[in-house]
């Protein structure tokens, strides 16, 4: 029942951000910019305002204005369960929750969609229905890694590659879907490399690199889609670590520079 009001709040969503896109900037943000200080007679440096200008920056190359943020399982469907004992679950909603905060912080004009706020079981096909029909610019299904090799160590991400097609084959998709599917690749493909790019620089762990996957959420996303696999839950230290809020918050930051990176770069 409980996915139904997700289902219903996400087509509430898509109203209140279809009247909130209706307008949608049309120039890149500006950032007021001091060009000279003075020295003030005090002898305390003080901001010449005559001098403050206003530098535009360049416009992104992939503009990021809705954002769907999906914290992995849920409810009945616990994922992995780590050394520390605590579900994959708990861990995604906690990391997900936090990082729509940060981000409506960090981008306040962006629309930033949970699939889910709380812990109940959502099916894999809703999941990726909210994307589809916000029309995202970016969809981030969250998770942790678990392994029966306790060696294994590292973060990792997905996107649909050539499972995208064979969905389509199997569903019967039409050609407008497969058109939305095509034009979704290449930035999905871009967003997992800004993914990884971004975490190297904050954890010294080994990068499992960018994969294609055949999930749901990603096979069935005609919006760029991505699967984080952040940390080991399995692994002695790194599973441990997974559960403190110290490394929830570099996650945090390597997904909004992931972003950062994701719309000011250019496709390879
Ligand atoms: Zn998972």
């Amino acid at each position: 029942m409980r996915h139904f009001m997700a289902i219903m709040a996400a087509g509430l969503m898509l109203v209140w951000s279809g009247v909130a896109l209706a307008a949608p900037p049309t120039k890149a943000p500006t950032y007021a910019m001091a060009s000279a200080t003075t020295l003030a007679p005090s002898g305390h440096h003080t901001w010449d305002k005559s001098l403050t200008r206003e530098v535009a920056l360049p416009a992104p190359y992939h503009p990021v204005r809705i954002i769907v943020i999906d914290p992995g399982h849920g409810g009945t469907n616990e994922g992995a369960i780590g050394v520390a004992g605590i579900h994959e679950k708990h861990l995604t909603l906690s990391l997900g929750l936090r990082l729509a905060e940060a981000l409506r912080k960090h981008y306040p004009d962006a629309h930033i969609v949970l699939t889910r706020e709380e812990d109940y079981f959502l099916s894999l096909t809703d999941r990726i229905a909210i994307a589809n029909l916000l029309e995202a610019d970016l969809f981030l299904s969250l998770h942790f890694n678990s392994s029966t090799n306790p060696e294994a160590i590292g973060f990792e991400s997905f996107w649909a590659g050539e499972y995208a097609d064979q969905e389509s084959t199997k569903l019967g998709d039409d050609e407008a879907a497969r058109n939305r599917k095509q034009q979704a690749a290449p930035l999905a493909e871009h967003m997992a490399n800004c993914f990884n790019q971004a975490m190297s620089e904050r954890f010294d762990v080994l990068d499992r690199g960018v994969k294609e996957g055949d999930y749901t959420v990603l096979t069935r996303a005609e919006v760029p889609a991505v699967v984080l696999e952040f940390a080991f839950l399995s692994h002695a230290v790194e599973g441990l670590a997974a559960t403190m809020p110290s490394q929830h918050d570099l996650m945090i930051e390597a997904v909004i520079e992931a972003i950062e990176l994701f719309q000011y770069q250019p496709l390879p």
